[in-house]
């Protein structure tokens, strides 16, 4: 039995959180985790607590018992925290984590401080998911568990193709495919597909984006007053900072959306050689080698000033990065 699954089987209450925002990874590990617990411990009190999650993960099972309330008069035996690099990100709900008599934390962050009473860290791992899979009894994560693990992978490694992913990476993705998943309709449905407004505020973000530091670097921005034009919130910009990224000659790419007055959120994204976890972290955000993000105030021309600054020094680069993929 692992660790986990301890933990859990000495638990009667037991309270599942992820970040703010949540993604891909987040609300599949919380799911998966969810659904194990429903089926192998059947008379355990569980619930998912995590803010509103985007519409197109409705296939997961269990996205419908989602409570997006931290309360929980009742103080949990055991809470898990599944993608969150920081207590902080827990946002509103690290409240459950406080108040559980014992908490677990299960991530892939190499930020990530160990926050909880236990902690599985494991920062070369693709995904939250992934590190999760190796915590539960392969012969008894089910189809439905399965579909939640598929799930995260793929949000988290770009379908199987930023440099966290690895040869394990692929033998988990084997052996949920062996669940029986229909792992064509999970990638088309929850990364590819495209409302139309979506494809719309992309095509816009595209259209405007600047190239700057001889085309090293992009960036675009999004206003409060482009997403109510377009009818759109912040999770139908997923995708925009990928998109930039894949620009012919260009390193390190920058996405940004107003999320207040004079407020942004920041979507980093690199190719070789700029660590934009280290430019998040330096604005009060993180996250990985080739992916972080971080919340900025002042006028959007200081922020990309600030910014580029920064990214200016890394950009000399140290070639041993590039070498070394899994950092
Ligand atoms: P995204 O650009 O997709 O929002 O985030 C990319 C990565 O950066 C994710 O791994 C996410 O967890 C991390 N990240 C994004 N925003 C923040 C932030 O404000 N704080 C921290 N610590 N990590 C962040
Ligand atoms: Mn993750």
């Amino acid at each position: 039995m692992t660790r986990l699954e301890e933990l859990i089987s000495q638990a009667e209450n037991i309270v599942i959180v992820g970040h703010t925002n949540p993604d891909g990874d987040c609300i599949g590990a919380c799911l998966a985790v969810y659904n194990y617990i429903r089926e192998q411990y059947a008379a355990k009190k569980v619930t998912v607590r995590l803010e509103p999650v985007p519409a197109k993960f409705a296939y997961l099972s269990g996205c419908d018992r989602i409570c997006s309330v931290p309360s929980g008069r009742s103080r949990a035996d055991l809470c898990i925290c599944l993608d969150s690099a920081d207590k902080e990100r827990l946002g509103k709900f690290a409240v459950c984590l406080e108040k559980a008599a014992y908490s677990i934390c299960i991530d892939h962050h190499v930020t990530n401080p160990g926050y909880a009473r236990e902690n599985i860290i494991a920062p070369h791992a693709s995904s939250a998911c992934e590190v999760l899979y190796e915590c539960l009894d392969e012969s008894r994560i089910s189809k439905k568990t399965a579909e939640c693990l598929y799930t995260g992978i793929i949000h988290d490694s770009g379908v199987f193709k930023y440099n966290s992913t690895t040869a394990r990476t692929m033998e988990i993705a084997g052996k949920l495919m062996e669940k029986g998943i229909d792992f064509g309709a999970i990638i088309d449905d929850s990364f590819y597909r495209k409302t139309y407004r979506q494809s719309q505020i992309m095509g816009r973000a595209l259209l405007e984006s600047i190239t700057f530091l001889d085309g090293k670097c992009v960036f675009s921005v999004i206003r409060r007053k482009d997403m109510e034009m377009y009818g759109v919130d912040k999770s139908d910009l997923d995708g925009i900072v990928e998109q930039l990224r894949l620009i012919d000659g260009v390193e390190c790419a920058i996405f940004l959306y107003e999320v207040g007055n004079l407020t942004y959120k920041v979507s980093l994204r690199s190719k070789y050689i700029v660590d934009v976890s280290k430019v998040a972290a330096f604005f009060g955000g993180g996250g990985h080698v080739r992916a972080a993000g971080c919340t900025m105030t002042g006028d959007f021309h200081d922020v990309i000033n600030n910014l580029s600054a920064h990214i200016e020094k890394l950009l000399d680069g140290n070639p041993e990065d590039e070498e070394n993929p899994h950092d």
